[in-house]
């Protein structure tokens, strides 16, 4: 099992006023799989992305990721969690706005651990793997641009080739497809199963499109904090 939510809520507080965005998610995601949280706007995807990614921690409840229970790590443990076993897509893309679309994407391959996969490569390696990703997204002649220069849809794209750079072993995203045209979105879920079948990594990722999550091999369907049903197929 590489995830594992285990009776997982979520209150948010605001003032006075306490509101339950996950109520006791049970959900258990196997390696390799393909899996999308589908639900309508407010149902909690967004949380329950941020829990699985490490983003934000649950009010009760525990994430097991890779085989590890989260919920006694340090700050410190957690962070090299997440540099090392997750890549993770927001909503929002979080570039760096002072390195141009090559670094963005390549700078989670410099911030690899001395031994990891990604420190081992040299950087000629590391040019190699930065430019296919950036080929796969469409992005090959804007790998001198500032963020700042690029669409949202590029910048989109830019942020899930960065996500995938170093090969982790759990990918994560909050509706990675929700800025992009069709034809885009199309790629962009082209490469997630490209990575997904070469290298075995999990993904799990939020969407409302249901064209996106017909092409997961799970779907797990959200409405108010509760998981309402699940699909599977082979
Ligand atoms: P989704 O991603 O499915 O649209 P979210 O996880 O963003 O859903 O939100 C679920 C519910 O929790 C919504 O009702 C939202 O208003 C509420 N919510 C989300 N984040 C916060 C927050 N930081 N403070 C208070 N309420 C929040
Ligand atoms: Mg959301």
């Amino acid at each position: 099992m590489v995830i594992a939510l285990h009776d997982v809520w979520k209150t948010y507080t605001m003032g006075k006023v306490r509101f339950d965005a996950l109520k006791g998610i049970n959900l258990e995601i196997r390696r390799g799989d393909f899996a999308a949280i589908a639900g309508p706007s407010g149902s909690g995807k967004t949380t329950m992305v941020n829990m699985i990614g490490l983003v934000d921690a649950p009010t009760r409840g525990e994430v097991e990721i890779d085989g590890r229970r989260t919920g006694g790590l340090s700050r410190r443990e957690l962070t090299r969690m997440r540099q090392d076993v997750i890549g993770f897509i927001f909503q929002s893309f979080n570039l760096l706005p002072t390195l141009n679309v090559f670094e963005n994407v390549e700078l989670p391959l410099l911030l690899g651990r001395r031994g990891s996969r990604s420190a081992a490569l040299d950087k000629n390696a590391r040019r190699e793997r930065v430019e296919q990703l950036l080929e796969d997204v469409g992005l090959a002649d804007k790998r001198r641009n500032l963020p700042s220069e690029l669409s949202g849809g590029q910048q989109q794209r830019a942020a899930i080739a960065r996500s995938l750079v170093n090969q982790p072993k759990i990918v994560i995203a909050d509706e990675p497809t929700a800025n992009l045209d069709s034809e885009n979105a199309r790629r962009v879920l082209d490469l997630m199963k490209k990575e997904n079948a070469e290298y075995g990594a999990t993904f799990i990722f939020s969407t409302h499109d249901k064209t996106i999550w017909e092409m997961a091999n799970r779907v797990v369907f959200l409405h108010d904090g509760i998981i309402e049903s699940e699909a599977a197929r082979q």
